[in-house]
Protein backbone atom coordinates (compact mmCIF):
# COMPACT_ATOMS: atom_id res chain seq x y z
CA UNK A 1 0.00 0.00 0.00
CA UNK A 2 1.27 3.57 -0.80
CA UNK A 3 2.41 5.65 2.41
CA UNK A 4 0.41 8.53 2.69
CA UNK A 5 2.08 11.83 3.21
CA UNK A 6 0.24 12.25 6.38
CA UNK A 7 1.74 8.97 7.75
CA UNK A 8 5.23 10.25 7.54
CA UNK A 9 7.12 10.36 10.71
CA UNK A 10 10.23 12.27 11.48
CA UNK A 11 13.46 10.51 11.29
CA UNK A 12 13.36 9.15 14.92
CA UNK A 13 17.18 10.05 14.57
CA UNK A 14 16.77 13.52 14.17
CA UNK A 15 15.07 13.77 17.62
CA UNK A 16 17.89 13.06 19.46
CA UNK A 17 20.90 14.74 17.58
CA UNK A 18 20.56 17.83 14.89
CA UNK A 19 22.99 17.21 12.19
CA UNK A 20 25.61 19.21 10.88
CA UNK A 21 24.26 21.08 7.58
CA UNK A 22 25.12 20.98 4.15
CA UNK A 23 28.24 23.47 3.05
CA UNK A 24 28.82 24.40 -0.13
CA UNK A 25 32.19 25.58 -1.83
CA UNK A 26 32.04 29.28 -0.58
CA UNK A 27 31.10 27.85 3.18
CA UNK A 28 27.81 28.70 2.95
CA UNK A 29 25.66 26.26 5.46
CA UNK A 30 22.55 25.30 3.11
CA UNK A 31 19.70 25.54 5.99
CA UNK A 32 16.57 26.45 3.94
CA UNK A 33 14.49 24.74 1.48
CA UNK A 34 12.24 25.75 -0.72
CA UNK A 35 9.82 23.75 -2.45
CA UNK A 36 7.30 24.51 -5.54
CA UNK A 37 4.67 22.07 -5.01
CA UNK A 38 2.95 22.55 -8.21
CA UNK A 39 3.80 24.75 -11.36
CA UNK A 40 0.08 25.32 -11.97
CA UNK A 41 -1.78 28.54 -10.48
CA UNK A 42 -5.32 30.16 -10.86
CA UNK A 43 -4.01 33.60 -11.52
CA UNK A 44 -1.70 34.57 -14.28
CA UNK A 45 0.06 37.53 -12.97
CA UNK A 46 0.96 39.73 -15.89
CA UNK A 47 4.92 39.41 -14.64
CA UNK A 48 5.04 35.77 -13.52
CA UNK A 49 3.13 34.02 -16.98
CA UNK A 50 2.02 34.21 -19.94
CA UNK A 51 -1.50 34.23 -20.36
CA UNK A 52 -1.68 30.57 -22.30
CA UNK A 53 0.99 29.14 -20.00
CA UNK A 54 1.88 25.47 -20.69
CA UNK A 55 1.96 23.46 -17.56
CA UNK A 56 4.08 20.68 -16.73
CA UNK A 57 1.90 17.31 -18.03
CA UNK A 58 0.87 15.94 -14.45
CA UNK A 59 2.97 12.67 -14.73
CA UNK A 60 6.10 14.62 -14.35
CA UNK A 61 4.80 15.73 -11.25
CA UNK A 62 6.05 14.09 -7.91
CA UNK A 63 3.51 12.55 -5.19
CA UNK A 64 2.64 14.54 -2.65
CA UNK A 65 4.51 11.51 -0.81
CA UNK A 66 7.26 11.69 -3.03
CA UNK A 67 7.89 15.33 -2.34
CA UNK A 68 7.26 14.53 1.39
CA UNK A 69 9.92 12.39 1.39
CA UNK A 70 12.12 14.41 -0.99
CA UNK A 71 11.63 17.05 1.94
CA UNK A 72 12.71 14.54 5.19
CA UNK A 73 15.64 13.76 3.19
CA UNK A 74 16.74 17.79 3.29
CA UNK A 75 15.78 17.75 6.82
CA UNK A 76 17.98 15.01 7.32
CA UNK A 77 20.94 16.55 6.03
CA UNK A 78 20.31 19.81 8.24
CA UNK A 79 18.00 22.17 6.58
CA UNK A 80 15.88 23.56 9.59
CA UNK A 81 13.48 25.56 7.63
CA UNK A 82 11.03 24.58 4.83
CA UNK A 83 9.06 27.05 2.65
CA UNK A 84 6.16 25.87 0.53
CA UNK A 85 5.57 28.09 -2.88
CA UNK A 86 4.40 27.80 -6.46
CA UNK A 87 2.61 28.12 -8.52
CA UNK A 88 -0.25 28.36 -6.05
CA UNK A 89 0.85 25.74 -3.42
CA UNK A 90 -3.06 25.77 -1.90
CA UNK A 91 -4.68 24.57 -5.57
CA UNK A 92 -2.45 21.48 -5.36
CA UNK A 93 -4.90 18.95 -4.40
CA UNK A 94 -4.71 17.26 -0.77
CA UNK A 95 -1.72 19.68 0.15
CA UNK A 96 -2.56 19.80 3.39
CA UNK A 97 -1.73 15.84 3.49
CA UNK A 98 1.82 17.28 2.68
CA UNK A 99 1.70 19.42 5.29
CA UNK A 100 0.55 18.20 8.17
CA UNK A 101 2.88 15.66 7.05
CA UNK A 102 5.74 18.17 7.47
CA UNK A 103 4.21 19.66 10.10
CA UNK A 104 5.84 16.50 12.21
CA UNK A 105 9.34 17.30 11.66
CA UNK A 106 8.13 20.74 13.88
CA UNK A 107 6.88 18.48 16.79
CA UNK A 108 10.07 16.32 16.57
CA UNK A 109 12.04 19.56 16.63
CA UNK A 110 14.11 18.59 13.34
CA UNK A 111 12.48 21.79 11.85
CA UNK A 112 12.20 25.30 13.17
CA UNK A 113 9.98 26.77 10.77
CA UNK A 114 7.51 25.53 8.53
CA UNK A 115 6.01 28.18 6.02
CA UNK A 116 4.32 29.05 2.90
CA UNK A 117 4.23 31.85 0.14
CA UNK A 118 0.77 31.91 -1.41
CA UNK A 119 -1.76 34.58 -3.47
CA UNK A 120 -4.31 33.87 -0.49
CA UNK A 121 -7.06 32.92 -2.89
CA UNK A 122 -7.54 29.60 -0.91
CA UNK A 123 -6.72 31.10 2.74
CA UNK A 124 -10.25 31.17 3.58
CA UNK A 125 -10.46 27.61 3.35
CA UNK A 126 -6.97 26.61 4.50
CA UNK A 127 -6.06 29.36 7.51
CA UNK A 128 -7.17 27.20 10.37
CA UNK A 129 -5.76 24.27 9.29
CA UNK A 130 -2.46 25.37 8.19
CA UNK A 131 -2.57 26.68 12.47
CA UNK A 132 -3.19 23.24 13.20
CA UNK A 133 -0.37 21.95 10.84
CA UNK A 134 2.06 24.22 13.05
CA UNK A 135 2.13 26.68 10.54
CA UNK A 136 2.98 29.95 11.98
CA UNK A 137 3.89 32.99 9.11
CA UNK A 138 2.60 33.03 5.58
CA UNK A 139 3.85 35.43 2.73
CA UNK A 140 0.91 36.66 1.04
CA UNK A 141 1.05 38.24 -2.27
CA UNK A 142 -0.71 41.23 -3.08
CA UNK A 143 0.93 44.12 -5.66
CA UNK A 144 -2.10 46.77 -4.80
CA UNK A 145 -5.35 47.79 -2.89
CA UNK A 146 -7.57 48.45 -5.89
CA UNK A 147 -9.60 45.96 -7.18
CA UNK A 148 -9.48 46.73 -10.65
CA UNK A 149 -5.72 47.43 -11.03
CA UNK A 150 -5.88 43.56 -9.23
CA UNK A 151 -7.48 41.91 -12.05
CA UNK A 152 -4.82 43.81 -14.26
CA UNK A 153 -2.41 42.66 -12.67
CA UNK A 154 -3.64 39.04 -11.70
CA UNK A 155 -5.81 38.09 -15.15
CA UNK A 156 -8.24 35.68 -13.21
CA UNK A 157 -7.54 36.83 -9.39
CA UNK A 158 -10.77 37.26 -7.47
CA UNK A 159 -9.94 40.37 -5.07
CA UNK A 160 -12.55 39.92 -2.20
CA UNK A 161 -11.68 36.64 -2.17
CA UNK A 162 -8.14 37.32 -1.32
CA UNK A 163 -9.00 39.66 0.76
CA UNK A 164 -11.70 37.49 2.38
CA UNK A 165 -8.62 35.19 2.75
CA UNK A 166 -6.71 37.50 4.72
CA UNK A 167 -9.20 38.11 7.56
CA UNK A 168 -9.26 34.49 7.82
CA UNK A 169 -5.42 34.32 8.36
CA UNK A 170 -5.79 37.24 10.81
CA UNK A 171 -8.80 35.36 12.64
CA UNK A 172 -6.02 31.86 12.80
CA UNK A 173 -3.70 33.87 14.29
CA UNK A 174 -0.94 33.19 11.46
CA UNK A 175 1.61 36.20 11.27
CA UNK A 176 1.46 37.58 7.62
CA UNK A 177 4.01 39.29 5.24
CA UNK A 178 2.35 41.04 2.03
CA UNK A 179 4.51 40.41 -0.79
CA UNK A 180 4.58 43.51 -3.44
CA UNK A 181 5.99 43.28 -6.70
CA UNK A 182 7.14 47.00 -7.64
CA UNK A 183 5.87 47.41 -11.33
CA UNK A 184 6.61 50.42 -13.64
CA UNK A 185 3.31 52.54 -14.22
CA UNK A 186 1.57 49.79 -12.23
CA UNK A 187 1.46 50.38 -8.69
CA UNK A 188 4.59 52.08 -7.55
CA UNK A 189 2.51 54.97 -6.78
CA UNK A 190 0.31 53.27 -5.04
CA UNK A 191 2.91 51.22 -2.53
CA UNK A 192 3.00 54.66 0.15
CA UNK A 193 -0.48 53.69 0.58
CA UNK A 194 -0.41 49.88 0.95
CA UNK A 195 2.25 50.78 3.65
CA UNK A 196 -0.15 52.41 5.73
CA UNK A 197 -2.67 49.68 4.99
CA UNK A 198 -0.50 46.75 6.03
CA UNK A 199 0.37 48.95 9.44
CA UNK A 200 -3.52 49.15 10.40
CA UNK A 201 -3.54 45.34 9.41
CA UNK A 202 -0.36 44.33 11.29
CA UNK A 203 1.20 42.93 8.80
CA UNK A 204 4.41 42.94 7.27
CA UNK A 205 5.35 43.97 3.72
CA UNK A 206 8.20 43.24 1.83
CA UNK A 207 8.80 45.13 -1.98
CA UNK A 208 9.95 42.97 -4.44
CA UNK A 209 11.97 44.24 -8.11
CA UNK A 210 10.73 42.41 -10.96
CA UNK A 211 13.15 39.58 -11.99
CA UNK A 212 14.15 38.58 -15.67
CA UNK A 213 12.16 34.54 -15.42
CA UNK A 214 10.13 33.30 -18.06
CA UNK A 215 8.64 34.33 -21.66
CA UNK A 216 5.38 36.26 -20.10
CA UNK A 217 5.08 37.60 -23.40
CA UNK A 218 5.94 41.47 -22.19
CA UNK A 219 8.66 43.32 -22.27
CA UNK A 220 10.44 43.21 -18.92
CA UNK A 221 12.20 46.25 -19.12
CA UNK A 222 8.98 48.06 -19.39
CA UNK A 223 8.11 46.12 -15.77
CA UNK A 224 10.69 47.02 -14.27
CA UNK A 225 11.56 50.10 -11.28
CA UNK A 226 14.11 49.52 -9.17
CA UNK A 227 13.79 49.45 -5.53
CA UNK A 228 16.34 52.24 -5.15
CA UNK A 229 13.93 54.62 -6.67
CA UNK A 230 11.25 53.14 -4.35
CA UNK A 231 12.84 53.53 -1.33
CA UNK A 232 13.79 57.09 -2.35
CA UNK A 233 10.13 58.25 -2.68
CA UNK A 234 8.59 56.17 0.24
CA UNK A 235 11.53 57.74 2.58
CA UNK A 236 9.82 61.42 1.73
CA UNK A 237 6.40 60.51 3.78
CA UNK A 238 7.86 57.17 6.17
CA UNK A 239 10.78 57.09 8.38
CA UNK A 240 12.72 54.05 7.48
CA UNK A 241 14.45 52.82 10.62
CA UNK A 242 17.31 50.49 9.77
CA UNK A 243 17.42 46.91 11.06
CA UNK A 244 19.71 44.02 11.16
CA UNK A 245 16.65 41.44 10.90
CA UNK A 246 17.50 38.93 8.06
CA UNK A 247 16.34 35.86 6.81
CA UNK A 248 19.83 35.00 5.13
CA UNK A 249 17.99 35.69 1.79
CA UNK A 250 17.97 38.42 -0.29
CA UNK A 251 15.26 41.33 1.85
CA UNK A 252 17.04 44.38 3.46
CA UNK A 253 14.93 45.10 6.08
CA UNK A 254 13.75 48.16 8.17
CA UNK A 255 11.50 48.74 10.28
CA UNK A 256 8.75 51.97 9.75
CA UNK A 257 9.02 54.34 12.39
CA UNK A 258 5.04 55.31 12.27
CA UNK A 259 3.54 52.16 11.45
CA UNK A 260 6.17 49.84 13.65
CA UNK A 261 5.75 46.97 10.88
CA UNK A 262 8.87 45.79 9.08
CA UNK A 263 9.13 46.54 5.51
CA UNK A 264 11.71 44.60 3.34
CA UNK A 265 12.90 45.44 -0.10
CA UNK A 266 14.14 42.63 -2.12
CA UNK A 267 16.58 43.86 -4.50
CA UNK A 268 18.33 41.08 -7.20
CA UNK A 269 19.51 43.57 -9.65
CA UNK A 270 21.15 46.94 -7.94
CA UNK A 271 21.96 44.86 -4.85
CA UNK A 272 23.94 41.84 -5.05
CA UNK A 273 22.56 39.58 -2.03
CA UNK A 274 24.39 36.00 -2.90
CA UNK A 275 26.99 36.04 0.20
CA UNK A 276 25.06 35.07 2.80
CA UNK A 277 22.63 32.82 0.43
CA UNK A 278 21.32 29.90 2.82
CA UNK A 279 19.27 28.26 0.19
CA UNK A 280 18.39 25.59 -2.52
CA UNK A 281 14.85 25.32 -4.54
CA UNK A 282 13.35 22.28 -5.54
CA UNK A 283 10.62 22.02 -8.25
CA UNK A 284 7.57 19.57 -7.70
CA UNK A 285 9.31 17.33 -10.51
CA UNK A 286 12.32 16.70 -8.17
CA UNK A 287 14.83 19.36 -9.85
CA UNK A 288 16.88 20.80 -7.14
CA UNK A 289 17.93 24.02 -8.36
CA UNK A 290 21.01 25.58 -6.29
CA UNK A 291 20.59 29.15 -7.38
CA UNK A 292 16.94 30.86 -8.43
CA UNK A 293 19.03 32.91 -10.93
CA UNK A 294 21.35 29.91 -12.92
CA UNK A 295 20.14 27.22 -15.12
CA UNK A 296 22.61 24.84 -13.31
CA UNK A 297 20.31 21.84 -11.72
CA UNK A 298 20.43 18.65 -10.11
CA UNK A 299 17.77 15.72 -11.14
CA UNK A 300 16.47 13.97 -7.66
CA UNK A 301 13.67 12.42 -9.20
CA UNK A 302 15.88 9.25 -10.42
CA UNK A 303 17.67 8.59 -6.98
CA UNK A 304 14.13 9.18 -5.44
CA UNK A 305 12.71 6.46 -7.70
CA UNK A 306 15.60 4.27 -7.90
CA UNK A 307 15.29 2.61 -4.68
CA UNK A 308 13.24 2.80 -1.30
CA UNK A 309 16.08 3.55 0.84
CA UNK A 310 17.35 6.58 0.38
CA UNK A 311 21.10 6.46 0.37
CA UNK A 312 21.27 7.69 -3.68
CA UNK A 313 19.10 10.17 -2.61
CA UNK A 314 21.08 11.64 -0.20
CA UNK A 315 24.34 11.21 -2.48
CA UNK A 316 22.56 13.80 -5.31
CA UNK A 317 21.60 16.22 -2.88
CA UNK A 318 25.66 16.21 -1.14
CA UNK A 319 26.81 16.45 -5.02
CA UNK A 320 24.44 19.02 -5.87
CA UNK A 321 25.27 21.38 -3.23
CA UNK A 322 29.28 20.78 -4.16
CA UNK A 323 27.76 22.39 -7.35
CA UNK A 324 26.16 25.68 -6.10
CA UNK A 325 27.53 28.84 -7.76
CA UNK A 326 28.44 31.94 -5.86
CA UNK A 327 25.65 33.79 -7.44
CA UNK A 328 23.58 34.69 -10.16
CA UNK A 329 23.63 36.69 -12.95
CA UNK A 330 20.49 38.71 -13.87
CA UNK A 331 20.54 41.50 -16.28
CA UNK A 332 17.22 43.20 -17.40
CA UNK A 333 18.27 45.53 -20.10
CA UNK A 334 16.92 45.86 -23.95
CA UNK A 335 20.20 44.78 -25.55
CA UNK A 336 21.01 41.62 -24.08
CA UNK A 337 19.46 38.43 -24.14
CA UNK A 338 21.38 37.11 -21.58
CA UNK A 339 21.23 37.72 -18.19
CA UNK A 340 18.21 35.98 -17.58
CA UNK A 341 16.41 32.36 -16.95
CA UNK A 342 14.61 30.50 -19.26
CA UNK A 343 11.84 29.33 -16.73
CA UNK A 344 9.61 30.74 -14.92
CA UNK A 345 9.13 31.96 -11.38
CA UNK A 346 6.11 29.36 -10.72
CA UNK A 347 8.68 26.49 -11.52
CA UNK A 348 10.97 27.31 -9.06
CA UNK A 349 8.71 29.03 -6.91
CA UNK A 350 9.99 32.60 -5.91
N1 LIG B 1 1.49 31.83 -6.12
C1 LIG B 1 2.13 32.20 -4.93
C2 LIG B 1 2.21 33.69 -4.79
O1 LIG B 1 1.94 34.40 -5.75
O2 LIG B 1 2.56 34.12 -3.69
C3 LIG B 1 3.50 31.59 -4.79
C4 LIG B 1 4.39 31.54 -5.97
S1 LIG B 1 4.90 33.11 -6.65
C5 LIG B 1 5.89 32.57 -7.99
C6 LIG B 1 6.04 33.66 -5.41
C7 LIG B 1 6.41 35.11 -5.45
O3 LIG B 1 7.16 35.36 -6.63
C8 LIG B 1 5.24 36.07 -5.47
O4 LIG B 1 5.40 37.00 -4.41
C9 LIG B 1 5.35 36.76 -6.80
O5 LIG B 1 4.91 38.08 -6.73
C10 LIG B 1 6.82 36.64 -7.10
N2 LIG B 1 7.17 36.71 -8.53
C11 LIG B 1 6.69 35.98 -9.55
N3 LIG B 1 7.30 36.29 -10.72
C12 LIG B 1 8.20 37.24 -10.42
C13 LIG B 1 9.17 37.97 -11.17
N4 LIG B 1 9.35 37.77 -12.47
N5 LIG B 1 9.95 38.87 -10.52
C14 LIG B 1 9.81 39.07 -9.18
N6 LIG B 1 8.93 38.42 -8.41
C15 LIG B 1 8.13 37.51 -9.01
FE1 LIG C 1 0.36 32.52 -9.69
FE2 LIG C 1 1.93 33.49 -7.78
FE3 LIG C 1 2.73 33.53 -10.35
FE4 LIG C 1 0.76 35.13 -9.60
S1 LIG C 1 2.88 35.20 -8.87
S2 LIG C 1 0.78 33.80 -11.44
S3 LIG C 1 -0.27 33.95 -8.08
S4 LIG C 1 2.39 31.75 -9.14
Amino acid sequence: MKKQADDIAPDTALEHARPAPLVDPFARAITYLRVSVTDRCDFRCVYCMAEDMTFLPKAEVLSLEELGRLCSAFIGLGVRKLRLTGGEPLVRRNVMSLIRGLGRHLDSGALDELTLTTNGSQLARFADELVDAGVRRINVSLDTLDPDKFLDITRWGKFDKVMAGLEAAKRAGLAVKINAVALREINVGELDKMIAWCGDQGFDMTIIEVMPMGDIGEQRVDQYYPLSMVRANLRKQWTLDETDYTTGGPARYFTVRETGQRLGFITPLTHNFCEACNRVRLTCTGTLFMCLGQEDAADLRAPLRASESDEKLLEAIREAITRKPKGHDFVIDRRREAGSVSRHMSVTGG
